[in-house]
């Protein structure tokens, strides 16, 4: 009917007896937002088109991404199966007083065939699939383990860990993670867990529930991504978080010549007054990391501090930077990088 309706149309307005094809996608069921509908309405044109029908509608099976996003979830869940993710580390560095150096998790995925894909990439597949909670628990276990390994090796970092928005609604998740370092002999309370502001306040009185079981067992929350989100100066004091984490799209901003440094600035005002740690990420230039440090920062990230690191080359790294602040090198104050020689308590 719907051909017909368009044929007639092109008569009336042409004159003309037309062939027309036409590709079909229905709001809600095919795409809740005009570029997704538009794309799968491309989608069913092209199959239209090349079977020589008038019309058709979208469905999965004629749109080869979401073939290759259903493969890619199926690789992703044999993956976690066989613990296929590595791990990568980037040091967040403390700026002033003495605190441990965090090493933020960072996961990576080699696919066989198509080689490495991005953590935005796997993670939204991830959370789609259905394969967040396991993914999360995965990264948890093998972070967990590889900071008992360093342990034996007399070298205490904390580590940061990403959560899903979904990870939040995870009630089962505090258990699990006291578990986990319980059998490990790892403290909780060396754990940080990344949050973003948006998964937040989704639904804040559940958040606030979780947030509050996981502090609960010693570990720090802090807010990733801040200033991405839409309300984040309004819900930061209803939050029960340790601390923020400026975004780097912000952060990177602060290179020379750019006069707008106001967001970065009244961020780290704004967090401290309400008591909170401040961290940056995206610190590329020593440019930008004195301007971080000129508005008191807490902590820093980036590649110019020092890129994710595999495992293996993370011992290596803090050793040589402990002895380098140590030399006074660098300055002074970022000197504990490494509690090397006293350790956690547990
Ligand atoms: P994120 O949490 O914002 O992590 C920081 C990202 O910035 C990392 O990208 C890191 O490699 C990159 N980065 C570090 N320093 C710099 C810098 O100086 N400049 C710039 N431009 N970028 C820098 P990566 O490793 O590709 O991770 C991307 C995102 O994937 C992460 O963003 C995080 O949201 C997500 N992700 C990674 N691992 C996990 C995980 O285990 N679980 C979850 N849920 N998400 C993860
Ligand atoms: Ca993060
Ligand atoms: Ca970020």
């Amino acid at each position: 009917a719907v051909q017909e309706t368009i044929c007639a149309h092109v008569k009336q307005a042409f004159g003309i007896e037309t062939r027309t094809h036409a590709g079909l996608a229905w709001y809600p069921r095919h795409g809740l937002n005009m570029a997704t509908l538009l794309h799968r309405a491309r989608i069913a044109l092209t199959s239209a088109e090349s079977s020589d029908q008038g019309c058709v509608i979208y469905s999965p099976a004629s749109d080869t991404g979401l073939e290759l996003e259903r493969e890619l979830t199926t690789d992703l869940a044999h993956a976690l199966d066989k613990n296929g993710l590595t791990l990568n580390f980037q040091p967040v560095v403390p700026m002033e007083e003495a605190g441990p150096c965090v090493l933020e998790v960072l996961a990576r995925w080699e696919h066989p065939e198509w080689g490495m894909i991005s953590p935005e990439t796997f993670v939204a597949l991830a959370e789609r699939g259905g394969l967040i909670n396991r993914l999360t628990r995965q990264v948890v276990r093998e972070a967990v383990g590889q900071l008992a390994r360093w342990r034996s090796e007399r070298i205490y970092p904390h580590i940061a860990i990403n959560l899903s928005p979904k990870d939040l609604f995870d009630d089962t998740l505090p258990a699990f993670l006291a578990r986990t370092c319980e059998a490990a002999r790892v403290s909780p309370e060396c754990l940080v867990l990344e949050v973003t502001e948006t998964a937040m306040i989704s639904d804040i009185s559940r958040a606030r529930l979780t947030l509050k079981r996981l502090r609960r067992l010693g570990v720090r929350v802090v807010i990733d991504d801040f200033g991405t989100g839409y309300s984040s100066l309004a819900h930061l004091r209803q939050l029960p978080v340790d601390g923020i984490k400026i975004d780097k799209s912000f952060v990177t901003s602060l290179r020379r010549g750019s006069s707008d440094s106001t967001i970065v600035r009244v961020s780290i005002e704004l967090a401290h007054s309400l008591g909170l740690k401040v961290t940056a990420e995206g610190v590329e230039s020593e440019y930008i990391e004195s301007r971080l440090e000129e508005f008191q920062c807490d902590a820093l990230q980036g590649y110019h501090i020092c890129p994710p690191l595999p495992a293996d080359a993370v011992s290596g790294w803090m050793l040589g930077n402990a002895l380098r602040f140590s030399e006074g090198r660098l300055r002074q104050q970022r000197l504990p990088l490494v509690d090397l020689v006293t350790e956690n308590r547990l």
